[in-house]
């Protein structure tokens, strides 16, 4: 407790004086784990950060370091581990307001600014959510209460409630929001009890016009805190206050969660969010680099794009990690220094490269179907829509054009393919069934161990 604590000091620092995209990449996942006769260990989540801790930031830490630290520090090691909440290592946010006292109308001054609407990369994949999100903010209260974004991990649920929040601030600025993560909800509910506050408590967040709740999965197996949720969320919604929630899958499929909140969270709107197609992870990293003020080229961009597609956390690490080891050799961002950046990256477990063969492997095992099924001609309906998704995810996923679908397919027509691809572009615009079944395959080809 005592590293961690000397470890925040040196990181609110050491991120004052760095760059986003350097402090975001180095010192994420970080921890200070031990200090002994003189020597500080450091973990480090990788052989690569290992490297450019040793190399780059050494003497920048090690002077921080014995600005915080009581022992004199000579010695600093580096070790390869990860630290066990990761979340809870670098906070960048401001701490909520402890009393509860409302000085401002906003409660917990934790919306981050830098997610915004405008910066949101819209795709089919989040489309949906993102329409939902503006007109909550638009019209807060009227329609789409509660709002539920779902989605798996890093695929912008919180950018998106950030992003409600920031326009709200702006917009409305005499209503009462609160932001708060439910775990935040979930601890502060807890020591209310105890410090016998329940009266307070119930005082802040029943007298909100706008709540906005990350990850409320965290209700998972917390009965007093879902008796409490119920009551709020109840004095609120009947008051036609405006409450949106995320969550990293649908709400009712969240483990023991009472049925009377389950069936609250969908009685408003519910909207998910996808995994990223190709062209819409190309179109994060363009904005990302315009952002960061680098020139890549396209051919880099695309290089990325295609290799990392489990989600746009991944993405963004990727590009951060390219331009970093750009600046640390002093060369110019080409293919070479993006391969070596996010090697490591593209081996490990839910990411990485998707080759063909894997995702129509993934597609026949999850149909019960075999290769020559899949790449025959048999109109079986069983077959025809393996088939169709097949390409369809082989054109979304790894972009690959309609001749080369063609031929890995058993040498079928181009037009047939694009006819195909289209098919299911309008079954998912009209059907929901489509969608869930695509984000099902899509889970399969990327977590296989699920
Ligand atoms: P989640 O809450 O779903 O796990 P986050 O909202 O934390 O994911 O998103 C992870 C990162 O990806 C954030 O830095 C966020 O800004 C970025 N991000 C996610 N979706 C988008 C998008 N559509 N456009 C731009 N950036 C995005
Ligand atoms: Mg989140």
């Amino acid at each position: 407790m005592e590293f961690n604590d000397t470890w925040q000091a040196v990181l609110g620092e050491l991120e004052v004086s760095l760059s986003k995209a350097s402090f975001t990449t180095w010192f994420k996942g970080t921890n200070l784990v031990n200090i002994n006769s003189l020597v500080a260990t450091i973990q480090v989540p990788s052989i690569f950060a290992k490297e450019w801790f040793e190399k780059k930031y050494h003497p920048q830490i090690l002077k921080t370091l014995n600005k915080y630290s009581k022992d004199t520090i000579q010695k600093v090691e580096y070790i390869i581990g990860t630290a066990q909440k990761t979340d809870d290592v670098i906070r960048i946010e401001p701490e909520p307001d402890k009393t509860g006292s409302v000085t401002s109308n906003i409660i917990g001054f934790k919306i981050k600014d830098d997610y915004t609407f405008n910066n949101f990369v819209v795709g089919p994949n989040n489309r949906l959510a993102y329409a939902a999100s503006m007109s909550v903010a638009k019209d807060p209260g009227k329609i789409h209460n509660p709002l539920v974004i779902y989605g798996g991990v890093g695929l912008g649920k919180t950018h998106l409630i950030h992003a409600i929040g920031n326009e709200l601030i702006e917009q409305k600025p005499n209503m009462k929001m609160l932001y708060t993560s439910c775990e935040d909800f979930a601890n502060d509910y807890v020591s209310s009890i105890q410090s016998k506050k329940a009266d307070s408590f119930k005082r802040k967040y029943r007298s909100i016009d706008i709540f906005l709740v990350d990850d409320i999965q965290f209700l998972s197996r917390k009965e007093g805190t879902q008796e409490e949720f119920f009551h709020t969320f109840n004095a609120l919604h009947q008051s036609n206050r405006q409450i949106v929630m995320t969550s990293d899958r649908i709400p009712t499929a969240i483990p023991d969660l009472e049925d009377r909140l389950s069936s609250r969270f969908s009685g408003g709107m519910l909207a998910d969010i996808q995994p990223p197609n190709l062209e819409t992870r190309q179109a994060i990293l363009r904005k990302k680099a315009i952002e960061n003020k680098v020139d890549i080229s396209q051919e880099v961009l695309d290089y990325i794009a295609q290799n990392i597609q489990s989600n746009i956390r991944e993405l963004e690490g990727a590009l951060n990690r390219v331009i970093a080891l750009s600046q640390l050799d002093n060369s110019p961002i080409n293919k070479e220094i993006a391969s070596h950046a996010i090697k490591e990256m593209i081996g490990r477990n839910g990411t990485g490269k998707v080759n063909c063969n894997h995702l129509v492997n993934s597609i026949c095992e999850y149909y019960g179907i075999s290769l020559a099924d899949i790449i025959g001609s048999k109109r079986n309906r069983e077959l025809v829509r393996p088939r169709k998704l097949a390409m369809y995810l082989l054109r979304h996923e790894i972009g690959m054009s309609y001749p080369k679908i063609g031929e890995l397919l058993g040498g079928k027509d181009h037009t047939t393919v694009m006819h195909a691809v289209n098919m299911v572009d309008r079954d998912l615009s009209k059907d929901s069934e489509t969608r869930e079944e695509l984000a099902i395959l899509r889970s399969k080809i990327y977590n296989p161990e699920i």
